[in-house]
């Protein structure tokens, strides 16, 4: 592991493996298969990378996007590293010539994209050089089950048995159910594989829930208060993301977008502007996002609820893969539940399923959607909530939430509790919970009235309460179980046992309530807030001025070298060298993130830029 270490400061300029690195680059080192899983921003890349630097031979590393492959190529080279990739944005000429000199050894990592593989130009080189690994990233791309499934990747397994000798297999995914897990080891054929899973948390990323009456204003103060950061913020339609991107751009932000109804012209200058820094914001639908791995992205905000917890999870994660704090925010509305649910009503992806399969593909969705939902209304610790639902059973408080940070007392709720599950048993357990909270607060419609709900005796009950306290309350008689939804689309609210234990007085309900005088939507202020456990805290005065001189310096390096600026240092190594402030080589090669050959290629400059900062 002596030589790891070496090879990870040398290349990358840091000291220590991170959580699981250590395993699974040993593991390799030692000749296994080997399969990691670890959240996005964990560092799965220099898993892979540092063994390939150490094996002899080459080691191909399969992954599904031509913008990831990029990315990663481009860092690599800048880190002194031979790399190439290979896939379908090569013209014939490149691709031919990349693979002579691949042949030639020229490369100690190539990356090739999956369909590649089993083409008479591609196993012509493999068979006549030495690999050493065959990396799959992205593995779970090879499981049917998965939200990205690749067919090509069921190719991988053919192409390495037509090797002459097997290689090291190792597989890595961010994203991996119970299923998927074992799909992956069973499709690829990995042989007693080491598997390292690390947690899914990020403890570098807070995360907030507001529901303000005016999202844009909100979210327009927000963005106020972070300039100069690079952000994304996730819009439900393409609607939402030109009306949105329209009103920042009159207002002066800095702002690209991207969604599928632009031209594949417009989405890759969207998505360079964004990546290159020469936009700061990015406004998108989800199809924004897969494969970029811009790292200094401070925050993430939802200004739509999206449509389950693994899309907010994924898309949240785009903030802060640098390890430095990131701020993940979403913006709940209640029209964001109604169009999610015509989303899973109308979902043409389940068109070529049978009447049944679609039927329970449509259940699941809306389960999920309800399941996020309830993490728009929870009052508990927001991570808590998220890791339970990948399965992970932690403590109650993060602090680095905005749960965790709000005041919150503890309110008996049972008076409005006993109201609602006695108009769900009253109107014989038949509607919805839309229904319910306009009967209970005595809503004058047509609808309340066809139903008969006028003369339900609960009916104006609660006229007094907000229909946002209403809602609250509801959702948290979901969350605890004294109701429950069925899963069909009308989701009517039944009754449980511990909902008639309520209503027979035999149970009270506590739930937590935020404090009345305090405003919920605090928004936080400064660089990535340093609320983070992770961040070692905010940089100073000084030294934010400081910083903001070498990010300067790092866009003109950036545009020299036509790379984006994160690729030339990440935001938190630029931080560290605020807090080292080196004169000397030596000092300089101690901040996380310099490694020797970026040190020779621009430490000079980052150092002159240092000394006139103390002046
Ligand atoms: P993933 O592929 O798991 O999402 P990456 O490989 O892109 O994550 O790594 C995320 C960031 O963490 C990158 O900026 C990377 O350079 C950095 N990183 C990885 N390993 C370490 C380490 N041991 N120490 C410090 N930073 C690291
Ligand atoms: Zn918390």
């Amino acid at each position: 592991m002596e030589t790891a270490e070496k090879i990870l400061k040398q290349y990358f300029g840091y000291d220590t493996f991170r959580e699981g690195q250590k395993e699974l680059v040993g593991s390799i080192l030692e000749g296994k298969d080997t399969f990691g899983v670890m959240p996005t921003g964990a560092g799965k890349s220099i898993c892979f990378q540092v063994p390939a630097l150490i094996m002899e031979g080459i080691t191909l590393v399969v992954s599904p996007l031509i913008s990831l492959m990029k990315d990663q190529v481009e860092g690599l080279n800048q880190a002194g590293v031979h790399a190439a990739f290979l896939n379908s944005s090569l013209t014939s000429g490149q691709y031919f010539k990349a693979l002579e000199y691949a042949k030639n050894g020229r490369y100690q990592i190539i990356y090739v994209a999956p369909e590649r593989l089993v083409t008479e130009s591609f196993l012509d080189f493999a068979l006549n050089v030495q690999i050493s690994m065959v990396v799959v990233d992205e593995a779970h791309c090879v499981s049917q089950w998965g939200q990205d499934f690749r067919p090509g990747y069921l190719k991988i397994v053919e192409f390495i048995s037509k090797l002459p000798s097997r290689p090291v297999v190792s597989a890595f995914t961010a994203t991996a159910t119970k299923e998927v897990r074992e799909d992956i080891v069973y499709l690829l054929a990995l042989q007693n594989p080491v598997i390292v899973t690390t947690g899914f948390d990020r403890p570098n990323l807070y995360f907030a829930v507001q529901s303000p009456k005016d999202k844009y204003a909100s979210m327009k103060n927000y963005l106020e208060l972070h300039p100069a950061q690079s952000g994304i913020i996730y819009c439900l339609t393409r609607k939402t993301v030109e009306e949105v991107f329209e009103r920042l751009c009159g207002d002066g932000f800095s702002v690209a977008k991207y969604h599928a109804g632009l031209s594949d012209r417009e989405r890759r200058t969207g998505q360079e502007e964004f990546i290159y820094g020469r936009k700061e914001i990015m406004v998108a639908t989800n199809a924004f996002g897969m494969g970029i791995d811009k790292s200094d992205v401070r925050y993430v905000i939802h200004y739509n609820m999206p449509k389950n917890m693994e899309s907010y999870y994924q898309e949240a994660g785009r903030a802060g893969r640098d390890g430095d704090a990131a701020e993940c925010i979403l913006l709940y509305g209640g029209q964001d539940v109604v169009t999610n649910q015509f989303f899973i009503d109308h979902n043409q992806d389940n068109e070529a399923l049978d009447e049944a399969a679609r039927e329970v593909v449509m259940e699941r969705d809306r389960e999920r959607l309800r399941k996020i939902t309830y993490y728009c209304f929870t009052n508990e610790c927001l991570r808590d909530y998220i890791l339970r639902y990948f399965g992970e059973y932690k403590e109650n408080y993060c602090g680095n939430c905005s749960n965790c940070l709000s005041k919150f007392e503890k309110t008996e709720v049972t008076d409005i509790a006993k109201v609602l599950i006695g108009c769900v048993k009253t109107c014989g357990q038949r509607y919805g919970s839309g229904v319910i909270i306009d009967a209970v607060h005595g809503a004058n419609t047509a609808k309340i009235r066809g139903y008969g709900m006028n003369h339900n005796p609960y009916y104006g009950e609660l006229a007094k309460v907000p229909v946002f306290k209403l809602r609250q309350v509801l959702n948290y008689l979901f969350l605890s179980e004294y109701l429950k939804a069925t899963s069909d689309e009308y989701a009517i609210v039944k009754l449980t046992e511990k909902g008639n234990a309520v209503l027979a007085g035999d149970d009270i309900v506590v739930m937590k309530m935020p404090k009345e005088e305090e405003h919920p939507a605090k928004v936080s202020k400064s660089k990535g807030s340093g609320k983070g456990a992770f961040s070692g805290g905010e940089l100073t005065g000084r030294e934010e001025t400081l910083f903001e001189g070498l990010r300067a310096l790092r866009s003109e390096i950036a545009r020299e070298e036509k790379v984006p600026p994160y690729i030339v240092f990440s935001d938190k190594t630029l931080s560290h060298m605020c807090v080292v402030r080196p004169r000397t080589e030596e000092e300089m090669l101690t901040v996380s993130g310099v490694g020797e050959f970026k040190y020779r290629k621009y430490g000079e400059r980052f150092l002159e830029a240092i000394r006139n900062g103390e002046k």
